[in-house]
């Protein structure tokens, strides 16, 4: 099958293909070329009801199924997502703008999602606690949380959906999906697979809207009591509303926010090795990852070594272009406000006395999206990239001279994802694993997310996890039984 072949119109709810009550749609299109891809049903409250009266009906079937049984559905998908796994990256690169390879890395990442919680699933134990008294017993049995919903972003639009779907189907819950509006498509290819393998109707639903009607759409999910949780990868001001208005149900939520990664070379690195796991953190999807490293430190003895080559490396691997042309390893920014935003960090940073370390070639393309992969140097205090996510192929490298003193900059956000440390000297590894405030920390390696660990944040960062065993407890409610014998 081709890529086209998986272009849709309409949301999925219910088992079926929808269109809006009012037939509203809004379009998507292609960040490298601005082609138009298709215009997507803008669904609203109503379309929501639905999806959400067909969850809970779903739901309630869905939950009496054997782990075993909802392990081979999620294979299915598994198997599914590997046999499509060409014309799904092709169209997710079409949508999205990542390079092919990182497209195809990504349907490769969602499904060993499925595949990961399809064997958690069955791996789900209660427990028997010995009790204080004779006539009784203590059990606890983990039960599906309930109806759930997640709501998704356009830098991992099918990685994400995944990592919600998976583990929600594989606790026993149905799951309504919003995706974002950037990237819908990605999310219905996967609705098709669904669709395709004759899952139970109503267990997976995706609502797609536009950008206006996704805080209406975010409001009813939260005030909506049939809704257990909320999963939700985004912005962290959006996590906080989100967050607000669940309060009145005290519902469940899982939230995947902002990051703002400290990554610190310290001064016995090993240099290339540290040069290409910020070049992997930095320039994949050109820096629209969360995760992605943010605040680069290098201490100031190999500074000069460390940016010399950096910049060589970046001129060797780095290539801008339409991300389904062969060689080009770093696509588009996904939409104007992107540009704008990389745009005015880089042109403070320099007013205020940073150095561009690199070329900065102006790429010309038809949107206007491209943004050339760059080196400042000399980053002070006073300049607004010293401290704000960046979200975009801008390196940006402060100089440091004392372990102590960058550990506590790096601490200095109310972000907590993750944290990266390049160092060989195993007592400072110890050091760093104690002292910083983060969810997540690579030392000496920089790509940290797979389906087997627990990813998430402290701080502002977000709540819970996803992937690992924790990701699937997000899901479950657990239960206390005491029998009396
Ligand atoms: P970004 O700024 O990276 O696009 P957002 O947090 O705005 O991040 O978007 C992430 C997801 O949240 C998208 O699916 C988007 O449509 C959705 N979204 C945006 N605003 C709201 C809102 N107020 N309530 C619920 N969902 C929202």
């Amino acid at each position: 099958m081709l890529a086209e072949d998986f272009i849709r119109q309409e949301a999925f709810i219910n088992g079926c293909w929808v269109y809006s009550h009012d037939k509203k749609t809004f379009p998507v299109t292609n960040p490298a070329t601005g082609v138009l891809l298709s215009e997507v049903a803008c669904c609203d409250v109503k379309e929501l009801a639905f999806a959400i009266k067909s969850a809970q009906a779903a739901q309630h079937l869905w939950s009496q199924k054997t782990a075993y049984e909802r392990a081979d559905t999620l294979l299915e998908i598994y198997y599914k997502l590997i046999e499509r796994q060409d014309p799904l990256a092709k169209l997710l690169t079409q949508e999205q703008g990542k390079p092919l390879a990182e497209a195809k890395g990504e349907i490769l990442f969602a499904a060993s999602f499925f595949r990961w919680f399809a064997e958690e699933a069955r791996r789900s134990y209660g427990e028997v606690i010995p009790t204080t008294k004779t006539d009784c017993r203590y059990i606890t049995v983990k039960k599906p949380i309930g109806v759930c919903a997640a709501i998704t972003p356009w830098n991992f639009p099918i990685g994400m959906l995944a990592r919600k779907i998976a583990p929600a189907l594989a606790a026993g819950c149905s799951i309504i999906v919003k995706p974002a509006e950037q990237t819908p498509l990605t999310a219905l290819a996967f609705a098709q697979i669904i669709d395709d393998l004759k899952i139970m109707p109503g267990l997976v639903n995706i609502v797609t809207t536009d950008a206006e009607t996704a805080p209406i759409i975010g409001e009813k999910l939260c005030v909506s009591p049939e809704i257990r949780l909320i999963s939700f990868t985004g912005s962290t001001n959006v996590g906080k509303g989100l967050y607000r208005h669940s309060a009145e149900n005290v519902k469940k939520l899982a939230l995947e926010l902002g990051g703002n990664a400290p990554f610190l070379v310290f001064e016995d690195a090993d240099i290339p090795i540290a040069v290409q796991g910020l070049i992997n953190s930095r320039f994949r999807n050109a820096g629209q990852t969360c995760v992605s490293a943010n605040r680069i430190f290098v201490h100031q003895t190999i500074h000069d070594a460390f940016v010399e080559t950096l910049v060589t490396a970046i001129k060797q691997q780095l290539k801008l272009g339409n991300g389904l042309e062969a060689g080009i390893t770093m696509g588009p920014l996904i939409d104007q406000q992107a540009v704008e935003k990389v745009k005015s960090l880089v042109e403070d940073a320099l007013q205020k006395g940073a150095t561009l370390a690199s070329d900065k070639k102006v790429f010309n393309s038809a949107t206007g999206l491209f943004y050339p992969p760059i080196v400042l140097t000399g980053i002070t205090p006073a300049m607004k990239i010293h401290d704000e996510e960046i979200f975009g192929p801008v390196i940006s490298i402060i100089e440091f001279s004392n372990e102590e003193a960058v550990i506590a900059q790096a601490n200095d956000t109310q972000s907590g994802l993750a944290a990266y440390a390049y160092t060989k000297d195993i007592k400072r590894i110890s050091r760093l694993s104690d002292q910083l405030e983060y969810g997540m920390v690579g030392i000496n390696y920089s790509a940290l997310s797979t389906a087997e660990i627990p990813f998430g944040g402290v701080k502002e960062s977000g709540l819970g996890r996803e992937g690992g065993r924790q990701g699937l407890e997000e899901y479950q409610e657990i239960q206390y039984l005491c029998l009396g014998v």
